[in-house]
């Protein structure tokens, strides 16, 4: 981790040490913030894992600022990912909205598996997990009429291999 202010830095116990403080302007929130209770007075550097690749980043007093003033995001939302995964999550959220107009053409097994690669590492990088299960199942049974297998739980599949979901 790369210290971006010397006077905040991650001592030998993972804690943070002397920690920037701005003060909250309120005036700029966006508009769902400013009628919440309890509003806080200050953003303080702290420490955030990404929920995605786990690396541990500083969310600072200054990107807080921007993240609630400037782009408006709801007071009490936290920075979930860092920004290379934040990079892959909209990509990803992007190609994953084409997949139902896509699916309603001819596709391959390599499409069709791409796809589902594609939604198994948005949903590494989501809060929830299985974020759309419902055109996870579409594809699944597209490969299945392929592969010429019928209702084949996924977990008994070559597929579940393929995609790596097995660990063992
Ligand atoms: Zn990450």
């Amino acid at each position: 981790m790369s210290n971006r202010n010397n006077k905040e830095y991650i001592n030998a116990h993972g804690e943070l040490k002397n920690p920037r403080v701005l003060a909250v302007d309120r005036s700029m929130l966006s508009e769902a913030s400013q009628r919440s209770a309890f509003l806080p007075e200050t953003y303080t550097t702290r420490i955030e894992h990404c929920i995605g690749c786990g690396v541990i980043e500083l969310f600072t007093a200054e990107e807080q600022k921007q993240w609630y003033e400037k782009l408006k995001n709801y007071i009490f939302a936290t920075r979930s990912r860092c920004k290379s995964c934040q990079k892959n999550w909209k990509r990803l959220k992007r190609e994953i909205s084409e997949f139902p107009k896509t699916l309603r053409d001819d596709c391959t097994l390599e499409d069709l598996e791409k796809m589902l690669a594609a939604l198994i590492e948005y949903d590494s990088l989501s809060e929830t997990v299985r974020s759309d299960i419902a055109l996870f199942n579409r594809i699944y049974k597209k490969i299945n009429e392929i592969e010429g297998r019928m209702n084949v739980p996924l977990n008994s599949s070559p597929l579940f291999k393929r995609l790596g979901l097995v660990h063992d």
